[in-house]
């Protein structure tokens, strides 16, 4: 039987679902985040005597100055990391200008010109040939005031921080995401309401809901826009959190392999501080972290293995819920 003459005109049905796919991979495309990379410094540390890369990115979803800790940054190596967005050339810069953004000089870079704000569409997509063997270490870290500053041990943020560091930079190459999202995206005024709730008996992804608040309030497109810019497509990454694998394989960049960061307190069973003294954590009082990071395990997924006696005295130790 003929079609009628007006349905004939009509696209096929492989020919619509190819511009609905081809719609849906746009709007996919835009909705991804944008970021410049605006600054670079030389941070010498004390991590492995390595002097590394400090990389300040503004981005098109919020407005916190996200942070990249890069060791082995160098504009000019076929196999080094660099920024896309900051080595870009731009219009009516002087080398001053260049110097003072930390941007190498033109003729010392191999960098093309390009836009200086990274587009999704200009992203280097995963080399189907590339050797996740030599996938850089990466850690993705939210910042952690009480913890890195004060030195809080609720939690265990700045000594994955110092592992992170000191492994890369063992490593001379990889990058230390530092994401400004305190509290798991929740910040620091609530993450102090959360400690307070967790006083009284409650944990941590419990504080969180009692607030009204996500038990985990971060994004990770951030990350995966700041290691687009650094043309890492693969990634060999620090965490113990599922969550962190899936986001950044969902944005397109591959995961090589996944490393552990286990706390030295669990792995060794001294006190975080007391090295020197060998004083036991356990088997001795429980640390507020203890119960944190069982929580985590527990009710959030991160994938660590709970030492039994922890696992016995955080159970012992959980006060009913309160009303
Ligand atoms: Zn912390």
């Amino acid at each position: 039987m003929t079609p009628p003459a007006a349905a004939s005109a009509l696209p096929s049905t492989s020919t619509l679902t190819a511009s609905l796919v081809t719609v849906t991979e746009v709007i996919q495309e835009q909705e991804q985040v944008q970021v410049q990379c605006v600054v670079r410094t030389r941070i010498p540390s004390e991590f492995g005597n390595a002097t590394h890369s400090l990389l300040l990115y503004t981005n098109s979803e919020d407005d916190k100055e996200h942070l990249a800790l890069v060791f082995g940054y160098a504009a000019a190596g076929p196999d080094s990391i660099w920024s896309r967005t900051l080595e870009a050339a731009r219009d009516n810069e002087t080398p001053r200008d260049r110097a003072i953004r930390g941007a190498a000089p033109l003729s010392a870079s191999a960098i093309p010109a390009t836009s200086a704000t990274s587009s999704p569409l200009e992203s280097t997509p995963p080399a189907s040939d590339s050797n996740n063997d030599s996938a850089p270490l990466v850690r993705i870290h939210s910042c952690c005031f009480t913890g890195e500053t004060l030195g809080s041990l609720r939690c265990d943020c700045r000594e994955q921080l110092v592992d992170a560091m000191t492994r890369i930079s063992a490593e001379r190459k990889g990058v230390v995401l530092y994401l400004i999202q305190e509290g798991r995206g929740i910040g620091l005024r609530d993450k102090l309401r959360a400690y307070n709730l967790i006083d009284l008996g409650y944990d941590t992804r419990e504080a969180n809901i009692q607030l009204g608040l996500p038990a985990d309030a971060r994004s990770y497109r951030i990350a995966t826009a700041i290691l687009r810019d650094l043309n890492i497509p693969a990634v060999r990454l620090l965490t113990n959190n599922p969550l962190k694998v899936n986001s950044i394989v969902h944005d397109g960049l591959v995961v090589s392999e996944r490393i552990s960061m286990i706390p030295k307190s669990w792995s060794t069973g001294i006190l975080p501080g007391r090295e020197a003294d060998g004083a036991k954590a356990i088997g001795s009082k429980l640390l507020d972290r203890d119960g944190y990071l069982v929580s985590k395990v527990l009710k959030m997924g991160h994938i660590l293995d709970i030492p039994s006696e922890i696992l016995a005295g955080t159970s012992a130790a959980a006060a009913p819920t309160p009303k």
